[in-house]
């Protein structure tokens, strides 16, 4: 599986098209992040929709400070980002739909994280084209879906994203997924905009309602 540059994308004019976003939708992000930061000496409380302000040296009460996170994050992504468990049933669900439909990948991650990325991705079946993208991702899945006549869809965990898929392109559908069932009942969710799943298991069919 190869990283493609959005302009080399290849979709196909006519066909139905999945964008499918990767931490906390086709892997278990916050749980391999916990275990790498666990090795760091820093242990995750998680009882907010966050990152590093669920994280905190033992015995203290104030998380650790952007900067250590920040830190943390980007080694994980050096050093760590091979060690995701995979989403259950996505792989195989992706698999089925893809017979129908593109599928891409859209993730949010730095530009040092390309090859644990792909290689993560190769390793767990996941062998679709994948652009490394930054900040939110409307406009960019706008210009995916003006690309073909065919229906698409954009699977996401973090609200943002979803909602500027739905400024920036109203007609492609919208799934939300939260990996994490700590992080689940946490989460901002709006879903009667952005239909809401706990698995691939009910997501997976409303994906192919959607790609007919
Ligand atoms: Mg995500």
């Amino acid at each position: 599986m190869q990283p493609v540059a959005l302009e080399d994308l290849d979709i196909r004019p006519a066909a139905p098209l999945l964008i499918v976003d990767v931490d906390e939708v086709l892997a278990h992000f916050m749980a391999g992040f916990e275990r790498y930061a666990a090795r760091h000496g820093v242990e995750m409380r998680i009882d907010r929709f966050a990152l590093f302000q669920n994280m905190y040296r033992p015995g203290e009460s104030e998380p650790i400070d952007f900067e250590t996170g920040k830190q943390l994050f980007d080694d994980f992504f050096r050093h760590g980002a091979d060690d995701l468990d995979p989403v259950d049933g996505a792989a195989d669900a992706l698999a089925t739909l893809s017979q129908r439909a593109g599928v891409v990948i859209l993730t949010n991650a730095p530009a040092h994280a390309l090859e644990s990325r792909t290689g993560w991705l190769s390793k767990h079946g996941f062998d679709y084209p994948m652009i490394l993208h930054s900040g939110l991702k409307g406009p960019t899945i706008a210009g995916m879906a003006a690309r073909t006549s065919g229906p698409a869809a954009f699977i996401d965990d973090l609200l943002p994203n979803l909602e500027s898929s739905y400024e920036s392109a109203p007609a492609v559908a919208r799934f939300q997924i939260i990996a994490d069932h700590r992080l689940r009942p946490l989460a901002p969710t709006v879903p009667e905009r952005h239909a809401l799943h706990e698995e691939w298991t009910t997501l997976g069919p409303a994906l192919a309602a959607v790609i007919g």
